[in-house]
């Protein structure tokens, strides 16, 4: 049967997005460079007043937008649909979407907790990173294994009676050492002899426990997520209990599969936030930047370039609605070739502007402090891992 494609946001998703500005503009903007400052430039990632306006949001239900299912009390869950409104908004500042407990790699890997993990589990692992009281990372690339192939994943997860035994080493982890990062849900290898695709596993690491040890921190063109620098780390034949494991034995690439969906859009939704802001910052410095008499705005290149953003961000922002809805029609497995589409496509758009506007800044497009030598490198990093990174989001 032919589906018409609706995209239209719901007025409820309307009426959210305006409680969401509204907390902004009050909130969240005056903030907006010190945060930006101490997480650039200082790597401090331990803000009392980003968790301040945690409690905030969360005490007004301004919460868990980013997940489709929630349980009373847990929030107010939003379509794909409807969450690409938000999204797309809170894309404008990165660290923003933490305050509604929006932010990855935890949205991510609490879908895949809700699909897979047991009341146990859910209780141990996800009701923390539900409730905000604690982060968690994915940990599956490693530095000695082209980690794009996720069946090169070599970590070795051994049993041993009721607990695994874990050793080996991971490097790029977002967020292992944010001050609130509690556990990491680890990708390895159960079983290096059953056929392929059914060797891996993923448990739950607790980031204290022994044998795991926090090495340092990678940044991105020089520059690092608000979630926490991505690290190396080290597992010394970690012992956990084997009730820590998420699915069954082989189940692994299942499991980080149900990252994938939510990881790509909500990558995607914000990637179209940062191209609108972008292009307001391409117009503002056009207009107030003269050379040779005439403001960079009267340059046919300049508006060329700006048109073109427009164009991009326009193509991206649609293929995010189509794929937000198809997801929510078929579901994230029997939508994989619109996720594939739509990853590549926004991240080579957003590169594009990204990359127009550093042109248009001059030297400040490349400076450390700067938003779009950050979204330079951002959208780099889209284009560059986008392959595996769709299992580590
Ligand atoms: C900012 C940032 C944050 C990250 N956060 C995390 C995280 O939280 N958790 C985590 O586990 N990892 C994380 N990563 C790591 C990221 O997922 C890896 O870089 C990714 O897995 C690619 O693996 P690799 O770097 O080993 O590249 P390789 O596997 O060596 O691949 C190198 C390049 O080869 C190309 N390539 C590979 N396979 C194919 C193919 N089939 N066809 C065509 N081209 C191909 C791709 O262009 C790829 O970029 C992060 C990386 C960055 C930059």
């Amino acid at each position: 049967m032919m589906r018409f494609m609706d995209f239209h946001h719901s007025p409820h998703a309307r009426d959210v997005l305006a409680e969401v500005q509204r907390f902004c503009e009050q909130h969240v903007l005056p903030l907006n460079r010190e945060i930006t400052r101490q997480v650039r430039m200082d790597q401090d990632f331990s803000s009392t007043e980003v968790q301040r306006l945690r409690a905030e949001a969360r005490a007004l239900g301004l919460w868990n937008f980013a997940l489709t299912e929630l349980a009373e009390g847990e929030g107010t869950p939003l379509s794909n649909t409807d969450y690409a409104l938000v999204a797309e908004y809170l894309g404008r500042v990165l660290w923003s979407s933490q305050v509604f407990n929006c932010q990855w790699p935890d949205v991510p890997n609490m879908v895949a907790l809700q699909a897979w993990a047991t009341d146990a589990q859910r209780a141990r692992w996800l009701e923390p990173l539900l409730a905000g009281a604690c982060h968690s990372v994915f940990a599956m690339t490693e530095p000695d294994s082209a980690s794009s192939d996720a069946n090169n994943i070599a970590t070795r997860i051994r049993r041993d009676g009721d607990e695994y035994v874990i050793s080996g080493e991971k490097w790029y982890i977002s967020g292992a050492a944010h001050p609130g990062c509690r556990f990491y849900m680890l990708l390895g290898v159960t079983d290096a002899d059953a056929p392929r695709n059914a060797r891996h596993s993923v448990v739950m690491v607790p980031r204290d426990a022994e044998g795991v040890h926090i090495g340092p921190r990678s940044s991105y063109l020089g520059f690092t997520e608000p979630m926490g620098a991505a690290h190396r780390l080290r597992f010394d034949e970690v012992r956990v209990p084997v009730d820590n494991r998420i699915g069954a034995e082989g189940q692994g690439f299942q499991v980080a599969q149900a990252r994938l969906a939510p990881a790509r859009l909500h990558h995607c939704m914000r990637a179209v936030g940062q191209c609108e802001l972008l292009i307001e910052l391409m117009l503002l410095r056009a207009r107030e930047r003269r050379t040779f008499g005439d403001s960079l705005a009267e340059r046919d290149s300049v508006q060329a370039w700006i048109a073109q953003s427009r164009v991009d961000t326009e193509q991206a922002r649609l293929l995010v609605q189509r794929t937000a809805w198809q997801v929510d029609q078929v579901g994230a497995q029997a939508a994989f070739r619109d996720l594939a589409v739509l990853k590549v496509g926004v991240a080579q758009a957003y590169h594009r502007v990204a990359e127009r506007a550093a042109q248009l800044f001059g030297a400040m497009g490349g400076h450390q402090a700067g938003p779009v030598a950050e979204a330079l490198a951002w959208s780099r990093a889209f284009r560059r891992v986008w392959l595996a990174l769709l299992l580590c989001g």
